[in-house]
């Protein structure tokens, strides 16, 4: 039972955007509900990476200095880029901690997911933890009521209701008053990860290039598909991620998507048939290949109604490419716990509502600039430099990396605006 007083918050989806969300809003007289509608036993078998912009905000804004430590995270140290012969043409050392003052950060998801999870609802950290409920699918919201109704029938009122039910948002729907689907971006990723033991076994080849046990990325690119590669769980696993455009792989674009359909191995083999034979050998030796159509979504005209705020891909879908998604959830959830930092008791839905318009007026510019880079990214380089996107690589590099929390962003770009109004007077 809650107090009268205790601000009700209801979180829609435990993924990395929901356990975040709960990390920051945990506190004194609140009551955090994560309503996930999976049992949460098994997570995909993939690699993930933080970039320094979220990796700062949860050791340094949320002070969970424990976060390497207890994760099974493995400091990125750089990247290796091999050419289609198998040339190892480039090695860049990421000096991210001189340079951006934090780290990239990988891991193999299920141990990311593991670790948020418990800071989220462990009663060894601040503030009052949240409960997780498990199966517990939403099927309908009442944004100006913040009713959530669960597809067994059941609903729940909360002050403030978070939707980061993912890509395919059933909450999205409710904000927007219209079904806004996922794009096909014309591109999917093949997934693989194996034991580093069995690559050494059967792909000797392989390990002697790439050196799996070494904490890099290493990629091979190709005109139009390269593969990006990596260790996870202090280097017993390998990650391989196959990005290749949609037409090589003869998929019905239309079909059901999901994160786990399975990769036919004969049809990757077919599409990475020109790069190196040592690259092969790992593909033959798949037993399991995972497959990812890629769809990111538009910048969507608001991210919230009444008691409720989309974060993370519900509200911003974006490609890989510049392994910026799960960042930017965590910079969401960094906004929504500042911002309603100062609100202690039972809010009214007017405050909440006027909390959520500074959210997305805070988050909005920054994150559709990174959706629309991600998309440039992902283009074969002769059809990059678009009109929109006017930064270098390594000028957005640094606008993605040397983001510090909500508050700085919004002092910097009153200062921005400051500085254009002056110029104006200036000029006229
Ligand atoms: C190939 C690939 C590689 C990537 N690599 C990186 C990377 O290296 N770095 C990075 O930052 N990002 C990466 N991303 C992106 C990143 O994985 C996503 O941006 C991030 O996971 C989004 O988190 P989320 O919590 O918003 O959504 P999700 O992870 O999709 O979580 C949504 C959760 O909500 C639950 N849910 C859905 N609907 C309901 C409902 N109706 N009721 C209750 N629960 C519901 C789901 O079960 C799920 O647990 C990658 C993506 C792809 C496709």
């Amino acid at each position: 039972m809650s107090s009268p007083t205790q601000f009700r918050i209801i979180i829609v989806g435990g993924g990395i955007a929901g356990l975040a969300a709960a990390i920051a809003l945990r506190k004194d007289n609140r009551q955090v509900t994560i309503l996930e509608q999976s049992r949460l036993s098994t997570e995909i078998g993939a690699t993930i990476s933080l970039q320094p912009n979220a990796t700062r905000i949860i050791q340094q804004s949320w002070g969970l200095d424990n976060l390497l430590d207890d994760s099974n995270g493995t400091i990125d140290h750089g990247f290796r880029i091999y050419n289609i012969d198998g040339k190892m043409v480039n090695e860049i050392p990421l000096r991210y901690k001189t340079q951006y003052g934090a780290d990239r950060i990988m891991w193999h998801r299920q141990d990311l997911h593991a670790y948020l999870r418990t800071m989220a609802t462990s009663t060894k950290w601040e503030g009052q933890p949240a409960t997780l409920r498990t199966s517990s699918r939403v099927s309908s919201c009442d944004c100006e009521e913040g009713k959530v109704t669960l597809e067994d029938g059941e609903v729940l009122e909360a002050d403030l209701v978070i939707g980061a039910d993912g890509i395919h948002s059933v909450l999205r729907t409710s904000v927007l008053g219209k079904e806004v689907k996922p794009k096909p971006t014309g591109f999917s990723a093949y997934r693989l990860m194996l034991p580093t033991t069995v690559l050494n076994e059967y792909a000797p080849q392989f390990a002697t290039n790439i050196k799996p046990e070494e904490p890099y990325t290493s990629m091979v690119m190709a005109h139009s598909c390269r593969l990006i590669m990596g260790p996870a769980c202090d280097a017993q696993l390998y990650s391989i991620v196959g990005l290749v455009p949609d037409e090589r792989m003869n998929e019905d674009p239309d079909s059901a998507q999901s994160w786990v359909t399975k990769g036919d191995s004969g049809k990757m083999l077919e599409t990475f048939k020109d790069f190196p034979s040592w690259t092969q050998d790992v593909l033959r030796n798949a037993d399991s290949i995972g497959l990812w159509q890629l769809r990111d979504l538009d910048p969507l005209e608001t991210w919230h109604s009444g008691r409720v705020i989309l974060i993370g891909d519900a509200a911003h879908a974006m490609l890989p490419t510049q392994g910026q998604g799960a960042s930017q959830t965590i910079e969401d959830a960094e906004a929504l716990g500042t911002l309603f930092s100062h609100i202690t008791e039972r809010p009214s839905r007017d405050e909440v509502s006027s909390v959520l318009e500074d959210v997305f007026k805070c988050r909005f510019e920054r994150v559709s600039l990174i959706q629309q880079f991600s998309r440039e990214a992902a283009k074969p380089a002769t059809e990059q430099g678009s009109n929109v996107i006017k930064m270098r690589p390594d000028e957005f590099m640094d606008y993605n990396c040397t983001y510090r929390g909500v508050r700085d962003w919004e002092e910097k770009r009153s200062m921005a605006a400051i500085t254009a109004g002056i110029q104006t007077v200036a000029v006229a």
